[in-house]
């Protein structure tokens, strides 16, 4: 039910052009085609994955000798997931260790709301029944510490930090040993967002990561980009820095509950091969959702 409110945006203007160019084209044509491409890259589709996209679907209403549009809502939905899935067919979620303590990293520029999903997570795997902690590995965004202490309190876990301008990676040593030491299940660590120089990102990421990999052989067992997806083709681009900078190895995409523009997703398992395994649909603590390709597409028409 919250996936579904919290996808509205996207539902009413994809959904609803799409349908709107189904009632107008009665046969199955060229223009037809022309027109759903337009949609599908207003909707931040992505051209190359548009174009995969169009291909499959016109290699459908052949072999199927599709003729009225009225068929093709079940089709379009059908190639939608399949080009989401690519060659995987196993739902994408959280590598999470069965014993012992998972560590998941977080990166990702300012704003795109890298904290708040800290803080969400952190509940829900509460509410899960594991115990968390939280690494403040953010320390030159000027409140990024406070924010996340903020959060701490609001769910009710410890919240390792240093003060402003320390070494990150010496909060995150800090934040294993505490995390070992309360044999906590889950540490959370935040990162700084700072892309304005990209080799100093990349050196203090890997300095990060580096001190995790030391300390429990097998970690960071997530590496999760944070992306904002009312930023649509900018976070495309960010999505391929950090690809190079570091193994990002899922994705959250936050703030789907205020973008039309939904299609971000698509394009970015399909060009990037990396999983969305998270969502954001709003600001509040449990607006945080495992995504699910079928789900996803099959509530854009529900
Ligand atoms: P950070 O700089 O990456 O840590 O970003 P923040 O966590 O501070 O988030 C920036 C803003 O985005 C805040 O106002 C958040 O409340 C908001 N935000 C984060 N996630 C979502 C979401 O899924 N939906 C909406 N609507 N707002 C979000």
């Amino acid at each position: 039910e919250k996936f579904k409110q919290g996808l509205s945006k996207t539902r009413d203007s994809f959904t609803g052009r799409v349908n709107d160019l189904i009632a107008r084209y009665r046969k199955v044509d060229e223009e037809f085609f022309e027109e759903l491409e337009e949609i599908l890259i207003s909707a931040d589709v992505g051209v190359t994955t548009v174009m995969e996209l169009i291909d499959e679907l016109k290699m459908e209403v052949k072999r199927r000798n599709i003729q009225e549009t009225k068929e093709m809502q079940a089709v379009i939905s059908e190639k939608l997931v399949d080009i989401y899935r690519g060659s995987h067919d196993e739902l994408a979620t959280l590598n999470m260790q069965p014993d012992g303590l998972t560590v998941i990293l977080f990166v990702g520029v300012n704003g795109v709301g890298k904290t708040t999903t800290i803080g969400k997570l952190a509940h829900k795997l509460k509410s899960e029944g594991k115990t968390v902690m939280l690494a403040a590995g953010d320390t030159f965004r000027a409140g990024a510490i406070e924010q996340l202490e903020v959060w701490g309190e609001r769910v009710g876990v410890e919240v390792i930090k240093q003060s402003a301008g320390s070494d990150p990676a010496a909060v995150m040593y800090d934040a294993i040993q505490a995390a070992k030491a309360r044999k906590v299940n889950v540490l959370l660590c935040d990162t700084a967002g700072r892309l304005q120089n990209k080799v100093n990102l990349m050196k203090e990421l890997e300095k990060v990561k580096r001190v995790i990999e030391r300390e429990i052989p097998g970690a960071p067992h997530e590496v999760l980009l944070v992306l904002d997806a009312t930023t649509g083709q900018n976070a495309m681009s960010q999505a391929k820095i950090f690809k190079e900078a570091t193994n990002v190895t899922g994705i959250v995409l936050t703030k789907l509950d205020g973008t039309a523009k939904g299609g971000i997703v698509l394009a970015i398992r399909n060009e990037l091969d990396i999983p969305v395994k998270l969502v954001g649909l709003g600001e509040k603590m449990d607006d945080l959702q495992e995504f699910d390709p079928e789900q996803y597409v099959y509530g854009l028409f529900a």
